[in-house]
């Protein structure tokens, strides 16, 4: 019942939330700690040493499935990958002869000299299980890399087929390349780790700690990077590969080091699961382990770092703990009611089964697993929805936005560009000037080439011809990502949001280009990634606060609760976000009201104070007329007229193109808004 939970949770609410976390993390990890103290039986903490390193796949799956949203059904092949890395180079399995070459090896203590079978001396390598541990991760990111090189431009199902055949070829290699790794027999005699002189052997216990720690700083890394620019891209490219883009990510690079990432957790993983077990064979790397793994993250809340620490904890107990118990109860039960087959059955055999039963009910009743990635907002109090809007930039400090002096140079110059889409010519010898700190609108009927227009300009579709030159650079045949880069950001006509992310984190990934933590510094966060995180977050506050309180207290919700008009708001706010030098609005009141209509044209007119240079593609006359410079007519991809808003308003070739039979009157001054299309 609701109301017993709610009287429960009532003591702790007082407790500020991130105090609360705390806590609860500090309690798991004294328990975790302290259970082999309180609990001897080894067993049991191999049990658990096995489920903490399920965790660690899980974490790094996630990564690249969860956050990056890349279907990965070949991980545990990069588990494969690290696991032989440590395998091969600290067991008996290569002996070659012992020559002069191998003495500097030696003296690192990565090798001994041993007396041979037959002859003279051989190499026995000793690589250490804490070296083993970052090379096995350095090996296994590394194959991520080459692999992920040529088949990470496919989406979707493509690359979960490719990823697939990956997952198959890795074991069969090592089980046929017998010379490397002894094939099906496995490898012979991996060195445990050894401590202060001390080995682990065959004691749970020690691997237990190992294990314990391996997983915590893959939790730490990966809360670390999913709160930073990086991982703020991976999420980014989930919700929207085409807006992540548009808004400076480099995809291909960044796809890469999620998969590399994923990949290093992976190997790390690898050298732990058979230092512990001291051999590998192949088929501990099967498809089946990646399916388990990626069971487990669904399970436990795909994209939910605790998620998947609580679903593969969770599942791979239930395989070592509560399947025998279930067993002996099922048996138990199936004798006393005199049935054989009940009295019989072991549910260990079908943990496949299980596990599938498992995904079927989540898919059907919690399809965001145990732990969520994200919880609905709570809705906004009467107060905060309807405190008065200010206007205006007079208190905003807008610095490093705009500045363009509206000097008559020339920011885009656009000549000749023509696209086509098969036989369909949607644009056609196109030439428009804008100019730096003006104003200039497109405008045209449905299908006259106004979003390919921006389209081509952005990178989005290539052009069969002419050119695009932007403060006299040419930028035609540049990426998408590298155009943000130069000063154009853009919006789209279909509104392309990051859905799941919130308001400020749409608006912190419109800054990506302009910021440069890298991966390693998202994980150490040092004092210099610490200001620039804080500056990018001053700077979206400021970005927002333009919209008044239409944004500002929505800043924590997620983009796909907000209404349409915030949406546009908030698309515009991240455009903005990036510096931009131009600003591409396709359709920005399209969807609103005219009191919304109104309130936006002002506010853009602010940004054209601040010295902004826009290009305006819109369909409501009177905003176009109050806020252009020039204006552009579009029609079947030519441009038939250019002006003034108030000569174009007059054409005559424009009036019949565009706005039909019915237009004398608005043309003769209507002063209301004329709705076209
Ligand atoms: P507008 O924005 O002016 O309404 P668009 O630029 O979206 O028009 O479209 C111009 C023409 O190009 C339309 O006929 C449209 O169907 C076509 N078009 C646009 N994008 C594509 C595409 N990716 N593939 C094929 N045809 C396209
Ligand atoms: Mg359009």
């Amino acid at each position: 019942m609701p109301s017993a939970t709610a009287a429960l949770a009532r003591p702790f609410a007082a407790i500020p939330e991130a105090r609360r976390r705390q806590a609860a993390t500090l309690a798991l990890a004294l328990a975790a700690l302290l259970f082999p103290v309180y609990h001897g039986n080894q067993a049991d903490i191999d049990s658990l040493a096995n489920a903490a390193i399920y965790a660690s796949l899980a974490l790094g799956l996630n990564i690249v499935v969860g956050f990056t949203g890349l279907l990965d059904l070949g991980y545990a092949a990069f588990f494969a990958i690290g696991a032989y890395t440590y395998g091969i180079l600290s067991s008996f399995q290569l002996q070659p002869e012992w020559s002069s070459f191998w003495v500097p090896f030696q003296e690192l203590g990565l090798v001994t000299q041993m007396p041979g079978e037959t002859t003279g001396f051989v190499v026995h390598f000793t690589l250490s299980f804490w070296l083993g541990l970052p090379l096995a991760a350095l090996v296994a990111a590394g194959c991520g890399v080459a692999f992920g090189t040529p088949t990470l431009r496919l989406r979707g199902d493509y690359l979960a087929i490719v990823t697939l055949g990956f997952g198959e070829i890795v074991p069969i290699v090592f089980r046929n390349w017998a010379s490397l790794t002894n094939g099906a027999a496995g490898l012979n005699g991996v060195a445990a780790p050894v401590l202060l002189g001390h080995s682990f052997g065959v004691n749970a216990t020690p691997y237990y700690y190992v294990a314990i720690v391996l997983v915590s700083a893959l939790i730490f890394m990966s809360f670390r990077l999913r709160d930073s620019r990086i991982g703020r891209a991976w999420m980014a490219i989930r919700e929207d590969e085409i807006a992540a883009g548009a808004m400076g990510v480099n995809r291909v690079r960044f796809k890469l080091l999620a998969f590399a990432t994923g990949a290093g957790f992976a190997g790390m993983t690898g050298v732990l699961f058979i230092a512990k077990l001291q051999t590998a064979t192949p088929d501990m790397f099967d498809f089946p382990v990646s399916v388990m793994i990626l069971v487990m993250i669904v399970f436990g809340g795909i994209g939910s770092v605790w998620g998947a620490v609580a679903g593969a904890v969770s599942l791979s107990l239930l395989q070592s703990w509560w399947l025998p118990d279930l067993t002996g109860w099922v048996d138990a039960a199936g004798s006393a009611i005199g049935n054989r087959w009940l009295a019989q059955v072991d549910l260990s055999q079908s943990v496949e089964l299980i596990f599938g039963i498992i995904l079927v009910l989540m898919m059907l009743y919690r399809r965001q697993g145990l732990i969520p990635a994200y919880r609905a907002p709570a809705a906004l109090s009467f107060d905060q929805q309807h405190a008065v809007v200010q206007r205006g930039f007079g208190e905003l400090r807008l610095s490093g936005l705009g500045g363009e002096a509206h000097t008559g140079a020339l920011a885009l110059g656009v000549r000749g560009v023509t696209v086509k889409f098969g036989g369909l010519v949607a644009l056609n010898a196109v030439d428009i000037d804008v100019p730096a700190g003006g104003v200039v609108a497109v405008i045209g009927p449905n299908g006259s080439g106004k979003s390919t227009l921006f389209n081509v300009i952005t990178g989005l579709v290539p052009a069969d011809g002419g050119s695009i030159r932007f403060h006299d650079e040419e930028i035609l045949g540049l990426h998408d990502y590298q155009i943000l880069v130069k000063g154009i950001a853009r919006t789209f006509q279909n509104i392309r949001l990051f859905p799941t992310l919130t308001v400020l984190q749409n608006v912190l990934v419109g800054q990506h280009a302009r910021l440069s933590t890298g991966a390693i510094s998202a994980v150490i966060r040092p004092p210099g990634t610490r200001r620039e995180e804080q500056g990018a977050i001053d700077w979206a506050m400021e970005i927002l606060a333009i919209f008044g309180n239409r944004l500002l207290p929505r800043a924590g919700q997620a983009v796909s609760g907000l209404s349409y008009a915030n949406r546009r708001r908030t698309e515009i706010a991240r455009a903005l976000a990036s510096r931009p030098r131009l600003l591409l609005l396709d359709e920005p009141t399209a969807g609103m009201n005219p009191a919304e209509t109104l309130e936006l044209a002002e506010q853009i007119k602010g940004l054209k104070g601040l010295g902004l240079t826009v290009l305006l593609i819109e369909h409501k006359l009177d905003v176009v007329t109050t806020l252009a410079d020039t204006v552009y007519v579009l029609d079947h991809g030519e441009v038939i007229a250019k002006g003034r808003p108030d000569e174009v308003r007059r054409n005559e070739e424009v009036l019949r193109a565009y706005l039909g039979r019915n237009a004398q009157a608005a043309a003769a001054g209507t002063t209301g808004p004329v709705h076209v299309a």
